[in-house]
């Protein structure tokens, strides 16, 4: 493959960042990559295990001539990290992010940035419960689907740029609106996401089951809520914050149908449990069909990719 953008710049060295990095030099994507943590501590890492060509001590020189700036920073600040380095930006250069939520980044970013530059969302499928700049791998995007959201207006040159990247990175790409993606992403991803959350609390309350018992016999549905559970707070908690709307209207949907559930179980109504789950089970079928996920059973033996 052959070099996309000539200077890249990420901000933010965590999981999502560091994948990037080691795909893009995989590929041989980027001339040079820059990068910059707010940390010290994250860009000494960086340094010592040869994420980025350069390491920067400010985001501003992190971006200086670069032809690409990607913020992977959590959903939050990304508004407050646009404005710091939009008056360092190279005028032709494109600015995306890889945030989970659409609408709230763009609102945030989008009234920052100079004309000079073109903005285009984007948002990676892919990940792992793990974080930090030691937590990456070049393979995490391979086969998995990037969405990429162009504001209107957005200059289709440079969107296929962005897109000639993101399959160099080994994704699929596909362009959707901004609304539609954060309901489509909280019905897959933040809803999960929460209800893992609960499963896992509502284990931790329950005294009359101690917690050893919980590790030593935790059967597989409660292990992989575990592992969901281990996500990275702060992106999680900014994941809630900005796709309020959207997570809260799915989980009222959710409230419902466990309600459902639930009067089924006391009232031994086995058809409507049967069928329900029929139903459910298709829809695994059609991931693995989808190439999403594998057959394999995995009884928590897998090997983290290296
Ligand atoms: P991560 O591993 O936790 O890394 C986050 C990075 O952002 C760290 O380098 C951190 O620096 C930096 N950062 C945090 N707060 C900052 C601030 N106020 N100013 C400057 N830098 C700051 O996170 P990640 O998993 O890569 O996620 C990054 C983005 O990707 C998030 O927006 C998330 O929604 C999105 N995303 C995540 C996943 C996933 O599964 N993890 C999947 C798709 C998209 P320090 O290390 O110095 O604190």
């Amino acid at each position: 493959m052959s070099v996309i953008y000539d200077r890249v710049a990420l901000i933010g060295l965590g999981l999502i960042a560091s994948s990037m990095f080691w795909a893009m030099k995989r590929g041989g994507l980027a001339g040079e990559v820059t990068g910059y943590a707010r940390s010290a501590e994250t860009r000494d890492t960086a340094r010592r295990i040869g994420l980025c060509d350069r390491v920067c001590d400010s985001a501003a020189d992190a971006v200086e001539g670069a032809d690409l700036v990607i913020l992977c920073v959590p959903v939050g600040v990304m508004g407050a990290i646009a404005a710091e380095i939009a008056g360092g930006l190279k005028p032709g250069a494109t600015v995306t992010d890889v945030g989970s939520v659409k609408r709230d980044v763009i609102e945030n970013v989008a009234p920052h940035l100079p004309d000079t530059v073109h903005f285009i969302p984007g948002h990676p499928l892919a990940g792992t419960e793990h974080s930090g700049p030691e937590s990456g791998f070049a393979e995490l995007f391979d086969n998995r689907w990037c969405l990429l959201v162009p504001v209107p207006g957005s200059d289709p040159m440079a969107v296929a740029r962005l897109r000639a990247l993101w399959e160099g990175l080994g994704s699929n790409v596909e362009e959707m609106e901004a609304d539609h993606h954060d309901l489509v992403l909280a019905v897959t991803s933040h809803a999960p996401h929460l209800i893992a959350y609960t499963m896992v609390g509502v284990a931790d309350d329950l005294r009359r089951v101690t917690d050893s018992e919980v590790i030593q016999y935790s059967a597989a549905g409660f292990r992989d809520f575990t592992r969901i559970a281990a996500s990275d707070p702060t992106m999680w908690r900014d994941v809630f914050l900005t796709n309020k709307d959207a997570t809260l209207e799915i989980l009222g949907r959710f409230t419902e149908e466990l309600f459902a559930l639930q009067r089924a179980i006391r009232t031994g109504d086995g058809d409507h449990l049967h069928d329900y789950f029929t139903r459910t089970r298709a829809i695994r079928r059609g991931i693995i069909e989808a190439g999403q996920d594998t057959d394999a059973p995995d009884f928590g033996r897998a090997k983290k990719p290296s």
